[in-house]
């Protein structure tokens, strides 16, 4: 009997995809740069089916590639030649709200956003949030410790992780779901499979910390000096505003190509070096703080503020469609690097001439969370070059004793880049983890650690 049969008679006939056209929407990743022929997709409603699916890829020595929204920008999500795609969106259930505990219960395929609405509904909010809310899952969130545009004040997804139950490539199940916020017994097991990008199992649900819904919100778009000016900007505005909840920082560059395709005005009559947006959210209305604050700031160019919805909608528009309106322009190489805060300034100024010493041609843009000294990277006109752009950059991260992934995880893009920033010791406990957990190399094979294959 073949392994699409035995998978089949796990997950029944409508959840087992062979068929080449619908096989091809989940074999590209979302920036179309990375792709691979899986031999079919599987879609388990439950733990035990995932367990089940497991342990007949195991048995048949198949290699699984996981994948839930397929949102990730490494190339993580997109499967192996040959390998079985196990997709987690079935698994979508919201347990209740514990509103004592402050807590939710959620399947690993669940959407951002659909979380948000459940939580939301019953008085409370996630930590974590950005763009692609609405197709990235919980469980991808948890695989890649995705951070986003709350990190300043809530900390990344790690943060927001009180228990999960996850497969093992044995098909042995791990179950953590108690939540207690004091537990030690132990490794943390949930900690660990958090950014482990799915090499050492499948999530099939989290128990996640929630935050107070905090519906009063104002947002201000800052025209500053450059990146330097926005740091001081940023350091002024944590003393005053305790409510500060995000700082993104764009340019030019990125914001002329989401006016080119995006529908909005331009923010201010003229262009800036830099624009440093900001968001503060509190039970009150953080407006006239915010205001105060913003009148405080020396040197600053220009500024526009709103506090009602849909005028914070525009404003985060500018900075939520970048990523689309790059994309737009063509298939980027894509880094996403952090810098120590007091290196940021002048890493900016030389990362053009950086890329261009790699690709003669190419067009930088750059946008980031400021707080963390986080840069997405993104090269145009320059897709031949990638190695060498990739080479360039991160080596000049690891210069600064940056990470040459913040947020977006290692994925296949950046796994041969992984020494720049973990060391001998550091990559070589990882192995053991990884033949410890995984001995024949299934989970999701050439992401993370390049060189560990089937066996
Ligand atoms: C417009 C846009 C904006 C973005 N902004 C941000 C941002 O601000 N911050 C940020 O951190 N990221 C951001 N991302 C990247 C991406 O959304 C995140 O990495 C997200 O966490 C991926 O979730 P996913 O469900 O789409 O995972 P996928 O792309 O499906 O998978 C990502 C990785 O996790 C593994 N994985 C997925 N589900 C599981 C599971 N249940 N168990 C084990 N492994 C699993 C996959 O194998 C893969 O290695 C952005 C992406 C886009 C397109």
């Amino acid at each position: 009997v073949s392994l699409e049969s035995r998978l089949r008679s796990i997950v029944g006939g409508a959840h087992l995809i062979v068929e080449r056209d619908v096989l091809a929407t989940y074999q590209r990743d979302w920036t179309g740069r990375f792709h691979g022929e899986a031999r079919c997709v599987v879609r388990p409603a439950d733990t035990e089916q995932v367990a089940s699916v497991v342990r007949e890829c195991a048995a048949a020595g198949v290699a699984l590639c996981i994948q839930g929204g397929n949102t990730g920008l490494v190339g993580g999500s997109t499967p192996m030649d040959g390998s079985v795609l196990l997709s987690t969106r079935r698994l979508d259930v919201v347990g209740d709200v514990d509103s004592v505990a402050w807590q939710v219960t959620a399947g690993a395929g669940v959407t951002l956003a659909g979380m948000q609405r459940r939580v939301r509904a019953a008085g409370l909010d996630f930590g974590v949030d950005f763009a692609a809310r609405d197709s990235c899952t919980v469980g991808g969130m948890a695989a890649t410790n995705a951070g986003g545009e709350r990190v300043l004040r809530y900390g990344a997804t790690r943060a927001q992780l009180a228990g999960a139950v996850a497969v093992l490539a044995d098909g042995s199940v791990l179950t953590r779901m108690s939540g207690l916020p004091k537990d030690n017994c132990g490794y943390d097991l949930t900690g660990l499979l958090c950014g482990s990008e799915g090499t050492l199992g499948v999530i099939t649900e989290l128990r996640l910390r929630l935050v107070p819904l905090l519906r009063a919100r104002a947002v201000a778009l800052l025209a500053v000096d450059g990146t330097a000016a926005a740091l001081d900007a940023l350091r002024a505005l944590r003393e005053s505003l305790p409510a500060l909840e995000a700082a993104e920082l764009f340019f030019p560059a990125g914001l002329d190509l989401v006016l080119r395709h995006g529908d909005l005005p331009a923010p201010f009559p003229e262009p800036h070096p830099a624009y440093l947006l900001v968001e503060c959210a509190d039970l009150s209305d953080p407006a006239e703080p915010l205001l105060d604050a913003i009148a405080q700031l020396p040197g600053l160019r220009d500024a526009t503020t709103s506090a009602d919805a849909s005028g914070r909608r525009k404003l985060w528009a500018y900075r939520e469609q970048h990523t689309e309106a790059i994309s737009a322009e063509g298939t980027p190489v894509k880094l996403d690097v952090a810098v120590p805060v007091s290196r940021l300034a002048g890493f900016v100024a030389g990362l053009p001439g950086t890329v261009l010493q790699a690709a003669p041609t190419a067009r930088t843009v750059l946008f980031g969370h400021l707080a963390e000294g986080n840069l997405h990277v993104n090269v145009l006109d320059a897709l031949d070059c990638a190695d060498a752009i990739t080479e360039a950059v991160l080596t000049s991260v690891a210069r600064e004793g940056g990470s040459v992934s913040a947020e977006h995880g290692v994925g296949r893009s950046k796994a041969r880049w992984l020494h720049l920033s973990r060391s001998a010791a550091e990559v070589a406990a990882m192995r053991a983890l990884k033949r410890a957990l995984d001995p024949a190399g299934l989970l999701n094979p050439g992401v993370l650690l390049p060189d560990v294959q089937p066996s």
